[in-house]
């Protein structure tokens, strides 16, 4: 039926590689390369050179003809601008393919399109890229033809971050500083390199591209503003890991294969809890190379769904009543030799590093929870967050059972002494083969969750970029290593300090451990007892970034300055305001053009249904006069919010820019949406559905 392929000889068949560098490098020039790479050593002028004629050769016989400079800048969608390798024509009118290093290392985009959250208006509006060489360059092929694809940093001409790569970078060389500085007070002389390691888990919804079409809210804001829930939703749960449905499979497949081409390693698919709901996951890799690679999974999600005659949604919230979309962050901590400084190992009890680990991550995530729940904000986050099928608002960590035991230990005595083991599991059938469970059982309800070997963080948005929150993870958990190793280094009895340390962590942060149900109205109670942040929204996390606490962390690492998250602020704030703004004229245009048109049809046909029955003779309209009165009144409700709305959408601009019009946005806006929304998804239970005007629930995520 399908062609077989090679998944082993395809597999970043589109990559320039280290194999391939290795293949096509003069030895001098690969070794200095890799020197860059894996040490940050400087890249002369003259090895650029080399490499990017080697790059160019490899691409062009790929079939490129152009070159672009690829880079996140904060608009939440990767850039690019193309540049063909031709260079000026010669006498014989010929032309020449060309890529110098200096082309290779530094392009020079235009910063003003792009945000800068005011950091253009004090500075000049010049802005470089610059070649990341940590993540591989890679050829892609679509319509426009074929393209060299050079991951690249985006910064002023000043050095600002206008991007999400450069400050991840910068977390990164952050932490490995502080890791290795932790490894070598406890007596580790062979690890080189701490590098954070993430796999992120990718949810989206596939629909009918058709279907799709017939509807601008999904065409302009990526979700639905309006919808009744189907007579079914997902109560049987029976598409989470249900089979998957031919069209569907023919999709993945493709999806897999464009993955592997371009060193995706694409790994786990399966039906997720909601219909029409799908998750991706990768093998996870250096953060750096996740956060690319992420994108370009995102990228080829959307692509292939349009061949496939679908539509891939990757907002947050698609519909309301249904299972929201987010990305799992699995995050660790690995050496350049392979330890995982987050293995608890058989005996996690004594595993003292492991122990030290975990406790600075506690503190730092009790320290630092509004940061990293405002790394996960946007938009359609807030439709998905705390709504019992996402975790809540609230930053907790969950252990699971072995661990809080061992932790218990650790603050009751000082030591611990033993760790609950997992049993064997007993089917009670003889030819199913007996196992030892995991320790500790899953909790799917927490947003910042032990797994075994990592922490998973899973608050962030399906359309999101990983970087924000791993800049996050990387800056907090640096934070607390470097005051950690200041402490060591002072004390005398470096492994009696470590057990103090690990009880003092422990203890003091013991808050931030909850190992309950995520989703319950008493944790909301609990965590306010405690005293942890709850940060409902979007606009209500977006001053984290901007505390004393945070400029003092990011400025201690050199990850952000003052000016940077200011203008990150900035941005956030802009982007909500501008989102709302277009959410609401898009309901405002559905309703005026389409669905009051619609009811008033069907209010039409009610009335002349009525007139007539009751000429035909002395019969019964009552049914019909109930419908058409209950019909004109959600109508009535429809226009009075359909006015409200009008009158503050006018008024959004009139605001302040910043935080201010956000606010607004959030307060006044939001609900009067919402107004808007009840009336007319009561409509769509009452209208004749022939008459109704645009694909309902129930046909977007049934009929794919
Ligand atoms: P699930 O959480 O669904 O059971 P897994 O635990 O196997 O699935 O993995 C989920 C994701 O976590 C995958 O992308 C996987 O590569 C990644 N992952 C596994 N181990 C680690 C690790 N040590 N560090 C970071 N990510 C990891
Ligand atoms: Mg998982």
């Amino acid at each position: 039926m399908s062609e077989y392929i090679n998944v082993t000889d395809t597999f970043g068949c589109d990559v320039f590689n280290d194999s391939v560098m290795q293949e096509r490098l003069p030895k001098k020039v690969y070794k200095e390369l890799k020197r860059t790479i894996e040490e940050g050593a400087d890249l002369t002028m003259e090895i650029a050179d080399v490499v990017a004629h080697e790059m160019k050769e490899w691409a062009i016989e790929k079939g490129a003809t152009h070159y672009t400079h690829w880079f996140q800048p904060l608009t939440g969608v990767t850039a690019e601008k193309h540049d063909a390798f031709i260079t000026a024509p010669m006498e014989n009118g010929k032309v020449l393919m060309s890529f110098s290093g200096k082309e290779l290392i530094k392009g020079e985009p235009d910063a003003s399109s792009f945000p800068s959250g005011g950091l253009r208006a004090t500075f000049e509006a010049r802005g470089y890229t610059t070649w990341d060489c940590t993540s591989p360059a890679f050829v892609r092929h679509d319509e426009g033809g074929c393209t060299l694809c050079i991951p690249t940093a985006f910064c002023s001409y000043t050095g600002e971050a206008l991007d999400q790569k450069t400050p991840l970078l910068r977390s990164m060389q952050a932490i490995n500083v502080q890791a290795v500085r932790l490894l070598r007070l406890l007596g580790n002389t062979t690890s080189k390199k701490v590098i954070p390691s993430v796999g992120a888990e990718q949810e989206y919804f596939l629909i009918d591209r058709e279907k799709w079409q017939q509807r601008k809210d999904l065409i302009y804001t990526g979700r639905t503003l309006f919808g009744a829930m189907p007579p079914k939703g997902q109560e049987m749960d029976d598409h989470y890991f249900g089979t998957i449905r031919q069209r569907i499979a023919r999709y993945m497949k493709e999806v897999n294969e464009e993955c592997w081409k371009l060193g995706v390693t694409a790994k786990t698919q399966h039906n997720e809890v909601a219909p029409a709901q799908h998750e991706l996951a990768p093998i996870y890799a250096p953060v750096n190379m996740a956060a690319d690679q992420n994108q370009l999974m995102m990228r080829i999600l959307k692509r292939v769904a349009h061949r496939h005659g679908m539509y891939c949604l990757l907002h947050e919230k698609p519909f309301a009543g249904l299972n929201g979309s987010g990305k799992h962050n699995n995050w660790s901590l690995t050496t350049d030799d392979g330890i995982n400084l987050l293995d608890p190992g058989k005996h996690p009890h004594e595993n003292v590093q492991f122990l030290l680990v975990l406790t600075c991550i506690l503190k730092a995530v009790d320290e630092h929870a509004d940061l990293l729940r405002e790394s996960a904000a946007n938009v359609g986050n807030d439709e998905r967050l705390g709504g019992q099928e996402a975790p809540p608002a609230i930053i907790s960590v969950f252990l699971g059972e072995q661990l809080e035991d061992v932790l218990e230990q650790l603050i009751n005595t000082g030591t611990a002494t033993h760790s609950i083991k997992g049993e064997i599991l007993d089917t009670g059938v003889k030819t199913l083969p007996d196992f030892r469970k995991d320790a500790t059982d899953r909790n799917r309800t927490s947003p910042f969750a032990f797994t075994g070997n990592k922490f998973e963080f899973r608050m962030v948005g399906s359309k999101d970029s990983i970087s924000e929150c791993n800049v996050v993870l990387n800056t907090i958990a640096a934070e607390v290593f470097r005051d950690t190793c200041d402490r060591l280094e002072k004390a005398d009895d470096v492994m009696a300090e470590v057990q103090n340390i690990i009880k003092e962590y422990a203890t003091q942060h013991q808050r931030i451990v909850f190992n309950g149900n995520g989703y319950s109205k008493e944790w909301e109670e609990e965590a306010k007892r405690r005293g942890l942040p709850n940060l409902s929204s979007m606009v209500e996390a977006i001053p984290a970034l901007t505390t004393e606490k945070a400029v003092r962390l990011f400025e201690s690492f050199g990850v952000f300055t003052r000016a940077e998250l200011e203008s990150r602020a900035e941005i956030q704030y802009e982007i909500y305001a501008k989102e709302i703004n277009i959410e609401a004229r898009v309901m405002i245009d559905m309703a005026t053009k389409q669905i009051i048109p619609a009811v008033i049809r069907y209010t039409t046909v009610l009335a002349n249904s009525i007139n007539t029955v009751k000429a035909a003779g002395d019969i019964d309209v009552s049914v019909q006069m109930e419908l058409l009165k209950k019909t004109s009144d959600y109508l009535h409700q429809t226009n009075v919010a359909m006015s409200k709305l009008k009158e503050l959408v006018g008024q959004i601009q009139t605001q302040e820019e910043g935080q201010k019009r956000a606010c607004f946005c959030r307060e006044q806006v939001v609900p009067v949406m919402k107004a808007l929304r009840r009336p007319v998804d009561e409509l769509e239970m009452l209208v004749d559905k022939e008459m109704w005007p645009m694909p309902s629930y129930g046909d977007l995520v049934f009929e794919v």
